[in-house]
């Protein structure tokens, strides 16, 4: 049998990621988005997923639009609201294939305090200690050209595994080469973050 990623069209990839995602509390009903590029086509979760379809939809409602068209595909009514750093994210970075922003169980505690997160575990070395953007307004393009900003310098990361960066009081968005291998980093660095919160109880 195929690979995952060989067997899905790139909505249908989207539609298991995120299914994958919500099962395993990688994010949650709140929020969270996931996105894939293909030359210049953009594919985007569409906006309140999770509220409004508890991450379960159909290829027909994720959506499709051009990064040369970018203001075409902002005032799309399905628009995501936390789309506007994806975008800022591939503008930067033509080598980023996927970006997911999400809301992991275990990432969430650490951002209420806006602690940053070591790597402890190997299957997490190679992502170094995730950092915070600066503080501002949710879903504002201040806030994108903050995230892509701390991504500035993490090429190599985002090249071939994921670059992470994390939201205060919110979460958590990666940009990696492609869907498959940013699913993977964001396990990685939700078990990673487990790890480090059960240190206490283990000391
Ligand atoms: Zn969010």
């Amino acid at each position: 049998m195929k690979p995952i990623s060989e067997r899905l069209t790139m909505p249908e990839l989207i539609i298991y990621i995120a299914k994958f995602m919500f099962d395993r509390d990688l994010t949650d009903i709140a929020g969270g988005n996931i996105s894939a590029r293909d030359g210049d086509t953009i594919y985007m979760t569409p906006t309140l997923a999770g509220n409004q379809w508890h991450w379960d939809f159909d290829t027909d409602d994720v959506v499709v639009g051009s990064l040369s068209k970018i203001d075409e595909m902002k005032k799309h009514p399905r628009f995501s609201r936390e789309g506007l750093s994806h975008l800022a994210i591939y503008q930067a970075y033509p080598f980023v294939g996927a970006v997911i922003h999400a809301h992991p169980k275990y990432i969430l505690p650490f951002t209420a305090q806006s602690k940053p997160i070591p790597p402890v575990l190997n299957s997490s070395k190679g992502f170094g200690t995730l950092q915070y953007h600066n503080e501002a307004p949710a879903y504002s393009q201040e806030q994108a050209d903050s995230i892509v900003g701390v991504l500035k310098g993490q090429e190599d990361r985002m090249k071939t595994k994921a670059a992470a960066v994390l939201m205060p009081r919110h979460g958590v968005i990666l940009a990696s080469p492609d869907l498959i291998t940013c699913l993977d980093c964001l396990q990685r660095m939700n078990t990673n973050a487990f790890a480090v919160m059960a240190q206490k109880w283990i000391d």
